[in-house]
């Protein structure tokens, strides 16, 4: 098993920065990558916040949070990840830049560094084949908030070595984390699941069912879920949604995954979620309004 100390993160989204959060918190250097320097800032802005409240809710102590914080590095170059034992890459969800992003990092590299995707649904077996490491490539699912939820779905592609595998599960657990092993197929698990009932959500408001608010209350109070269908897509993004969809409907050719016209029309709209301030709630004032 391979010795993990520092772990890149390219992307400093939602996830991105959840993942760097968890990973400084329980130890390890982090180098966190974006786009752009102003991206990376956000994303540790974000972090700090997100320390701040575990802060306050006495979950970790303050100097958890200034330990943690201070081995969260920008590295704004491919060349800055020269250092790293493990980068996971968590970047928006679009196959061909994930495949740019391994194509730039691979030659600055170590060459025993493992690399691993947080992809929802993208294949793991493909991402890996176009890298010059697929045994050394592993799907590494978080989920979303990362600090708070407490799976990782694990997943093997064809070619993932053994040694690979259990470093992953190793680390996983090392960030107090529980692991479920998911064979490499669309959407894996937990979105095979979940993603195509949210889609029926947004049929439900499409075909008039049910308003934004009757439907989220009667998922929560009818079936028990701690948030309701429209909020939950609206939280994870409407354009990650989307692709899963995308991903359901072309990988495993069946009609019964065609995501719904509403959703296209809502990400079309750049009506995204939470993070846009707008989806199926408008989130710019004191509290979520529907937007329907
Ligand atoms: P997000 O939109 O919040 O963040 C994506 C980030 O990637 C952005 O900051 C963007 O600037 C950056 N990015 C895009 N291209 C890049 C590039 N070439 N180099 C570096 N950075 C780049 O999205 P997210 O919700 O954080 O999702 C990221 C990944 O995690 C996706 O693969 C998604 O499927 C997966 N995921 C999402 C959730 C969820 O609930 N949102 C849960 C599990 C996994």
């Amino acid at each position: 098993m391979a010795e993990i100390r520092t772990v890149g993160v390219i992307g400093a989204g939602q996830m991105g920065t959840g993942i760097a959060h968890v990973c400084a918190l329980a130890g390890y250097d982090v180098l966190l990558n974006d786009l752009s320097p102003e991206r990376i800032e956000s994303g540790i802005r974000g972090t700090r916040a997100n320390m701040t409240r575990q802060v306050v809710r006495g979950y970790i102590t303050q100097e958890a949070m200034d330990t943690g914080l201070a081995r969260i590095v920008p590295a704004e170059n491919m060349a800055d990840f020269n250092k790293a034992d493990l980068v996971i890459e968590a970047a928006t969800e679009d196959e061909a830049t994930k495949k740019l992003i391994f194509k730039a990092l691979a030659p600055h590299i170590n060459a025993d560094a493992l690399l691993a995707s947080n992809t929802s649904s993208i294949s793991i077996t493909r991402l890996a084949s176009t890298t010059d490491r697929p045994e050394r490539f592993i799907g590494l699912h978080f989920m979303n908030p990362v600090p708070v939820m407490k799976l990782v779905e694990i997943i093997r592609g064809i070619a993932t070595d053994a040694p690979t595998y259990d470093t992953a599960v190793n680390f996983a657990q090392s960030l107090g984390k529980t692991t479920a092993n998911a064979e490499d197929f669309p959407a894996f698990i937990v979105n095979r699941v979940l993603v195509p009932m949210i889609n029926e959500a947004i049929y439900t408001l499409y075909e008039g069912v049910g308003t934004v608010d009757a439907i989220d209350t009667a998922l929560k109070l009818g079936a028990n879920h701690p948030m309701g269908p429209l909020e939950l897509g609206d939280f994870i993004g409407l354009d990650t949604i989307l692709s899963i969809m995308n991903v359901l409907h072309e990988g495993l050719a069946d009609s019964k995954y065609r995501p719904c016209p509403l959703l296209v029309k809502y990400v079309e709209a750049g009506w995204l979620g939470k993070k846009a301030g707008r989806g199926f709630y408008d989130y710019r004032g004191e509290t979520p309004v529907p937007t329907r």
